[in-house]
């Protein structure tokens, strides 16, 4: 059990990737807040991990774009489990594409503040319990749109892009105080998120949607879409006290269509 008496917050942890974290840090004896928009999808994740691995999970509701709203997800899940997390991991996202003069102030602002002000928000949240403590895993799911751009998507990208500038000035703010600040940045990722995307590929172009997955699975040399359990793994290593050598990184898991 390699979190036995940690207490994990996850975000985004209702389906997809934050849901597969969850359950693996369940799995290592971790107590989980799972927390998302969407009361059935959190409520059936902690239900899962409660009968599962019989540890405490706590569903919480909460919008990560909204700085009051993640500040109350901090006082329940404290007041729920007893003190604050010693492990966060920023997942909640969004993903939208338009061409560059297409994205409206709207879409601009709302990839922003819930891929990047929202990582911002949890992360100061979550930090004053685990510097009184001197240890604390901060791990925020990026991309590797957070490394390299493509065409349509220059707001989901630069919502990336500024999640890795926090995450390695954060690192190095932290590194002599126990915790360590890490970024994971995955390919196409067989969730929700990709199918919605395939979705909006084959509306807008008509382009059958058989043939824009085997698109965006060509885009990986290994020809496939990752896994959510893939990602979880690595959180889980950068969660685990074996990990505490490895700061402020961005790991892609991308099959090696990223090289750096
Ligand atoms: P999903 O759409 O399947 O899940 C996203 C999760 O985030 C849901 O639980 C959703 O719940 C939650 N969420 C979205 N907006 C908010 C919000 N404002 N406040 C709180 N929770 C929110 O996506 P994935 O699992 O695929 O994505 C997880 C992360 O991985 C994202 O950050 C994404 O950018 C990143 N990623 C995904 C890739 C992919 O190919 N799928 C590739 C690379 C990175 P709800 O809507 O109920 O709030």
């Amino acid at each position: 059990m390699q979190l036995s008496n940690r207490i994990a917050l996850i975000t985004g942890g209702g389906r997809g990737i934050g849901r597969a974290i969850a359950l693996a840090f369940a799995r290592e004896g971790a107590d989980v807040v799972v927390a998302a928009r969407t009361t059935e999808q959190v409520e059936r994740v902690a239900e899962e991990i409660g009968n599962e691995a019989r540890i405490r999970a706590l569903a919480l509701v909460c919008d990560v774009s909204d700085r009051s709203s993640v500040e109350k997800m901090f006082d329940d899940a404290r007041a729920g489990l007893g003190r604050g997390p010693d492990i966060l991991v920023n997942n909640a996202g969004i993903a939208e594409s338009a061409t560059f003069l297409r994205t409206d102030d709207e879409l601009w602002h709302r990839l922003l503040a819930v891929n990047l002000s929202g990582t911002f928000y949890c992360t100061r949240a979550a930090l004053p319990a685990m510097l009184d403590r001197s240890w604390g895993r901060i791990i925020n799911v990026a991309s590797i749109a957070g490394k390299t751009g493509a065409p349509y998507i220059a707001a989901y990208a630069a919502s990336k892009h500024g999640v890795l500038g926090l995450t390695r000035s954060l690192a190095l703010e932290v590194a002599s105080k126990g915790i360590t600040a890490n970024a994971i940045c995955p390919g196409y990722v067989d969730t929700d998120m990709t199918t919605l995307g395939i979705e909006k590929i084959t509306m807008k172009t008509g382009r059958p949607a058989e043939e824009a997955l085997a698109a965006i699975k060509k885009m990986s040399p290994q020809n496939r879409l990752v896994t959510s359990e893939e990602v979880a793994a690595v959180a889980l290593l950068l969660a685990s006290e074996e990990g505490r050598g490895i700061n402020g990184q961005a790991i892609n898991v991308d099959g090696g269509t990223v090289l750096f």
